[in-house]
């Protein structure tokens, strides 16, 4: 039956064993994503599953729907195409805060609730500001919503289909202000925008960028977009054409929260990379441990090898700073090195810096 919108439910009874569920599921799934071809075009669809059992899940109708709809919540979140069972703590997390968020979600962008802020990023062994990272905040006219950072309602936003009217705003918000800067006799740095996948997946995107980068006035090399790696792999064909689009129109990309224990790294040569950021958690085990010293060290050697960048960011101490200059990895952003700030304080800021 249809719950409404794009929402349907599936009861089935006399399930013997989780795997006759996943079974239905996977076929659900296959039948779902075949192409329809709709006046000579070729549309497909992008399913998102959540199940729940009775009676391990709950044992009202109710209930069940909840937890299934907080499961498929969580799948979308994972740019769809995927089956989710309704367990564990993480999913219940997400059915308390879907519903409190959606709505004050609603409507933000109008009442313009909210703003970027900029986070320099460093060349740490010259310690020179190499770019700035814009990083969107939301503040919430309505008292009572509960404040929540953008890994908490970008997801959101990404589940009810806000995300790219939001995700336009950041870029023309980002794309301003780096004009405005010039203007005001700032020395120019390139200005990094994080880009959601499904925002990147949208049709028109590469055009989007186009006309915002003519609109704005940016310079191509000056902007540069940053993917999630794990939502690029996941959905590698799409994304990997899509990227070299706007590569071709001289921008720059970044692969953001990069791993490459969890990575194909034939997939990452394949793409048009001219930075990967690592967490600086990659380098914790250091002085224990010698496969996360080799780990860290092949890391930024796979990097440079592949023409690219390589940067760590989460350096919140002296100590992680050093740790870090151990290594040959040329760049660093976190706390310890400069926070984000609003696009006034940043200017003055970086203005007051000896060096560029
Ligand atoms: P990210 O792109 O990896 O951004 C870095 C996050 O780490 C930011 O959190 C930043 O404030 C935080 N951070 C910076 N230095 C440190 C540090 O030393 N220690 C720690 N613990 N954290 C540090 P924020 O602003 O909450 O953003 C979280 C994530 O939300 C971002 O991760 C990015 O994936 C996403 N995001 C932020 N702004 C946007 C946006 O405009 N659009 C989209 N699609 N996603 C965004
Ligand atoms: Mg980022």
């Amino acid at each position: 039956g249809r719950l409404g919108g794009d929402e349907f439910v599936t009861i089935l009874p006399n399930i013997r064993s989780k795997e006759d569920v996943i079974g239905v599921a996977l076929k659900a799934l296959e039948r779902l994503r075949q192409p329809y071809l709709i006046q000579g075009l070729s549309l497909e669809l992008s399913p998102s599953i959540g199940i729940s059992l009775y009676p391990e899940d709950g044992d009202s109708i109710d209930t069940l729907i909840e937890r299934a709809d907080a499961a498929m919540y969580a799948v979308k979140q994972n740019g769809c195409n995927d089956f989710r069972f309704a367990h564990g703590p993480y999913n219940q997390k997400l059915a308390s805060l879907r519903h409190p968020l959606e709505r004050p979600l609603q409507g933000s962008l109008e009442r313009q609730e909210f703003e970027l802020v900029y986070q320099p990023l460093f060349n740490t062994q010259l310690g020179t500001v190499k770019g700035v990272e814009a990083l969107v905040r939301w503040k919430p006219l309505a008292s009572g919503v509960p404040l929540a950072g953008p890994g908490i309602f970008i997801p959101v936003a990404e589940a009810c289909g806000l995300i790219g009217s939001l995700g336009r705003w950041v870029l023309q918000q980002a794309c301003l202000q780096h004009h405005a800067w010039q203007e005001a006799g700032l020395p120019p740095l390139p200005i990094a925008v994080n880009v959601s996948l499904l925002h990147l997946l949208q049709q028109r995107f590469a055009d989007e960028v186009e006309q915002t980068m003519l609109e704005s006035g940016i310079d191509p090399e000056f902007l540069e977009l940053e993917l999630k790696a794990s939502a690029v792999l996941k959905h590698f064909d799409q994304s990997s054409s899509v990227l070299h689009v706007l590569k071709q129109q001289g921008l720059r990309i970044s692969l953001d929260e990069c791993n490459l224990e969890h990575m194909n790294l034939r997939q990452i040569g394949e793409l048009p990379l001219d930075r990967m950021k690592f967490e600086h958690a990659m380098l914790a085990g250091l002085n224990h441990d010698k496969a996360s010293v080799a780990i860290a060290n092949a890391t930024f050697a796979f990097g440079y090898a592949l023409g690219t960048e390589v940067a760590v960011q989460g350096i919140e101490s002296k100590e992680a700073l050093q740790a870090l200059l151990a290594y040959d990895c040329e760049l660093g952003q976190g706390f310890y090195l400069g926070r984000p700030m609003g696009a006034d304080e940043f200017a003055q800021w970086y203005r007051q810096r000896p060096l560029h």
